[in-house]
């Protein structure tokens, strides 16, 4: 669909509901607005956000009362107080979630992450984050060349949130209207992997999103069949895992186009995104504070930590990502004068490869854990072709027995009758030397270029 009428059909039909569709775009104008501002007036901006979100957070969340009681909390301190609070981690709100919850809370829903170092986590948004985090996301798409109302081939995984057949219907024609086609990352085989390559030809669209293994392993589909894309007309988006130099250069050389790599969390949306000079990912400096804990952020690698500005049904401040990072140092050509990550040190996954062919990708088995309790971390590991394993640490009591009976069920459904499937729980999983966690595993792994 031509982009002018993408963008006038969704204006007139989607998310009127409180205005939803209209904020979002005037957050997203913001952002883009927010990026070209002077250091001081950002500076200012963000001060006072700041010191919103601690007065909240002293006032209503269980967790931030004793840290914040007493202090005095306004725009000129708030950085330094934010200074003195200790990082929060995924483990400890799994422990406790309700200590962590705003009992001011307001027009509230849950949502599920897998954790980008395998530990799943239920969180809680309010109005406003639902907003934010869809205008993170067009911000990092615009950072990439992509104007609203242009087409976007998403090569990721399905959407478990929408359970019915009513539901889908309402999905595919918001998708048909917002000129979104969706691609399914979680099936890699050679046979579908032919078909998205027809299906993105006819669609011909201006961007691809997609996780970095996926549209890595795409690329090299097409250069085995020495196919050439006449897709996208802009830029490929890679997120959500650790996209190296050489899928880079493989994907960049496949499809003719720029790779845009971009760095976020369910939790939060787009939290930081690479522009066209490719000199490091700018961070989304009005939704985000972003840290690097490190005696030398700009050389050694430390702790992302991100204070999310949006979020005050369940603040998330110095929130370890689980992802390390280094800072880039001086400013960058395109002229943003904000803050910029180097280099995320972030998640990666193996691709599973099943006897039937099936290519399922990573982040299959972090959507398998959403909404799960009991789990503290998991990874799933792939011994042969057909001997899988999945670990369990486990949280308090651990999972009870309808909830692992779910699991198998859904890994048997996922990997094929014929895989044997063992489901153990542990007290604990063992960390990479690196310090990071790799939460699927395959012991037949191998690189496209020797396929
Ligand atoms: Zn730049």
């Amino acid at each position: 669909m031509n982009p002018h009428l993408s963008r006038l059909l969704a204006d007139i039909l989607l998310d009127r509901r409180n205005g939803h569709r209209r904020r979002v775009v005037e957050r997203f104008r913001r952002l883009e607005h927010f990026d070209c501002l002077g250091p001081d007036r950002r500076e200012l901006n963000r001060r006072s956000r700041l010191a919103a979100l601690l007065t909240s957070a002293a006032e209503h969340v269980p967790n931030f009362q004793p840290l914040l009681k007493g202090r005095m909390i306004h725009a000129d301190n708030a950085l330094e107080l934010l200074g003195d609070l200790p990082p929060m981690t995924r483990e400890e709100i799994q422990s406790d979630p309700v200590r962590f919850v705003s009992d001011a809370a307001e027009d509230v829903r849950e949502d599920y992450t897998g954790g980008s170092t395998g530990t799943p986590l239920r969180f809680l948004v309010d109005g406003e984050t639902h907003r934010a985090r869809e205008a993170s996301l067009m911000w990092a798409d615009s950072l990439a060349g992509w104007r609203p109302g242009e087409r976007i081939a998403m090569l990721w995984g399905s959407d478990r949130d929408v359970a019915s057949a009513t539901g889908r219907l309402r999905l595919a024609l918001r998708w048909w209207i917002e000129n979104r086609r969706w691609y399914n990352a979680f099936d890699m085989s050679e046979r579908q992997m032919e078909s998205y390559h027809r299906a993105m030809t006819r669609f011909r669209p201006h961007l691809i999103v997609a996780y970095a293994g996926a549209v890595y392993e795409l690329a090299c589909y097409l250069a085995q069949r020495g196919l050439r894309p006449a897709y996208p007309e802009r830029a490929i988006v890679s997120s959500a895992e650790v996209l190296t130099a050489a899928m880079r250069e493989r994907v960049e050389t496949v499809f003719g186009r720029p790779v845009f790599d971009r760095y976020g969390n369910r939790e939060a949306g787009a939290i930081a995104a690479e522009c066209d000079a490719h000199a490091g990912l700018h961070v989304n400096e009005y939704d985000f504070i972003v840290e690097v804990d490190s005696p030398d952020p700009y050389r050694r690698p430390g702790r992302l930590l991100m204070t999310y500005l949006a979020n005050y049904a369940m603040p998330l401040i110095r929130y370890d990502t689980g992802d390390l990072a280094l800072l880039a140092e001086g400013s960058c050509s395109c002229g943003r004068r904000t803050q910029r990550l180097a280099r995320i040190v972030g998640r990666s996954s193996d691709i599973i490869v099943t006897r039937g062919g099936k290519r399922i990708h990573g982040e299959y088995f972090t959507h398998l854990m959403y909404g799960v309790d009991g789990v503290r971390r998991f990874q799933f590991i792939q011994d042969g072709l057909d001997d899988y394993r999945l670990l369990l640490e486990r949280e308090g009591r651990g999972p009870d027995a309808g909830v692992i009976g779910r699991l198998r069920a859904r890994l048997q459904e996922a990997l094929g009758p014929e895989a044997r499937v063992r489901i153990e729980i542990r007290d604990q999983l063992d960390k990479l030397p690196s310090g990071k966690f790799r939460f699927t595993v395959s012991r037949l792994a191998e690189e496209c270029s020797r396929r």
